[in-house]
């Protein structure tokens, strides 16, 4: 049963793909987003299908360099080598794309990616806890509302939104669940597993159904009496997005007989404690409070970051702690020293790994990635 639910996650790409090929035809709308700070109730709100647009491979990065620096991020170069090739399909579907201010590489390529379709920039402001942050991102989300309104030839209601809202609230409650699950020991959950269900959200055309897949997956997993599963070394990893494509750090660390149990990273436990509160009057107030408290590297300081690590590092048990940094991306590897701090005082083994999407490194990660884990303490 396991396995049925994980063949589902598996091939949501493919599937929802057919499903948003035939939303279009039938007069439906697509809008592509690229990152966690993207208000995707709004998209919902507006009744059109927010999909996920983050490169997640080396294929297209050859395309981006003759346009961008080659010292860049590969998210950032996989991202454009896509768009720029016309080789994405949820790409060549979006009707619009919604972009942030978050790091340097992504904002200017957002102004190079005006050239090939429409895109709708968020500025966003780098300080947490700030009335004039707030006030700003508040104007932000509202822009955003009018722009969808006027691209999409729609009208969103406060109600939509709150209903957008609830959707989204329930997604990250059941997302959240799944990750929880790894709390126990051993996991009964793989890296690559939690990574692949994690990862199909973004492709999802009905959110409701993805709902139920993982409140599924969880009543499965709580109904089986014990997993079977080997104790082993319990790995944490922390930094850059991660998604299926770039999972050589997970999947090594699993081919060489530990556990990752959880991502902090935006692709996995970053935002899922973070439910927009919907006990006020205004759902856009509500909104961009939510957003503004992710704790994302671009922050300026980011100490929500090391607090929510901290609480994971106990939560699920870990036995260490991996940093993985994208080549290029200097917000996440300014953060390793703080972060490399943190888990050492807690008595950890901490790794600190940069790399970019290539196979190239395999080997010298491998290694690196073994002489951590016999630092574990038995
Ligand atoms: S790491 Fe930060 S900027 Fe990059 S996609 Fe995640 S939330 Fe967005
Ligand atoms: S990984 Fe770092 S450099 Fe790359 S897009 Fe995300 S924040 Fe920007």
């Amino acid at each position: 049963m396991l396995e049925e639910f994980m063949q589902g996650f598996a091939s949501a790409r493919e599937e929802n793909l057919i499903r948003i090929k035939e939303a279009k035809d039938q007069g439906g709308k697509v809008v592509g987003i690229y990152c966690t700070f993207c208000p995707q109730e709004m998209i919902l709100a507006a009744g059109a299908i927010p999909v996920g647009l983050c490169g997640m491979s080396e294929t297209p990065i050859a395309a981006a360099e003759e346009t961008l620096p080659r010292n860049l991020c590969p998210l950032i170069k996989s991202s454009y080598g896509f768009a720029v090739t016309e080789t994405c399909p949820f790409f060549y579907f979006s009707d619009l794309i919604i972009g942030e201010t978050t790091c340097d590489g992504k904002k200017k390529m957002f102004e190079l990616m005006k050239e090939i379709k429409p895109v709708h920039v968020m500025q966003l402001p780098h300080l947490h806890n700030n009335k004039a942050s707030l006030e700003l991102w508040v104007n932000e989300v509202r822009r955003l509302k009018d722009r969808l309104e006027e691209e999409l030839q729609v009208i969103i209601s406060d109600q939509d939104i709150w209903e957008a809202i609830e959707v989204i609230n329930q997604e990250k409650r059941a997302l959240k669940a799944m990750f929880d699950l790894n709390r126990a020991d051993p996991p009964p959950l793989s890296g690559m597993e939690i990574l692949t269900a994690a990862w199909s959200r973004n492709f999802s055309s009905d959110k409701g159904e993805m709902i139920n897949n993982l409140n599924g997956l969880v009543r499965e997993i709580a109904h089986q009496p014990k997993n079977g599963r080997a104790k082993a070394p319990r790995v944490l990893l922390t930094g850059c997005p991660v998604g299926l494509g770039t999972e050589k750090v997970v999947r090594l660390t699993e081919e060489l007989g530990a556990y990752v149990v959880a991502m902090e990273n935006c692709s996995g436990y970053k935002t899922l404690e973070l439910l927009t509160d919907t006990s006020g009057d205004d759902p856009i107030v509500a909104l961009a409070e939510k957003y503004l408290a992710i704790p994302c590297s671009c922050m300026s300081p980011n100490p929500y970051r090391l607090e929510l690590l901290e609480r994971m590092i106990n939560d699920f048990q870990a036995d260490a702690v991996i940093d993985l940094t994208w080549q290029a991306c200097h917000t996440y590897n300014m953060e390793a020293y703080e972060v490399g701090k943190l888990v050492r005082s807690k008595g950890l083994p901490y790794l600190h790994l940069e790399t970019d999407y290539s196979s190239s490194d395999l080997e010298s990660l491998k290694v690196r990635i073994e002489a951590m884990l016999e630092m574990i303490e038995d």
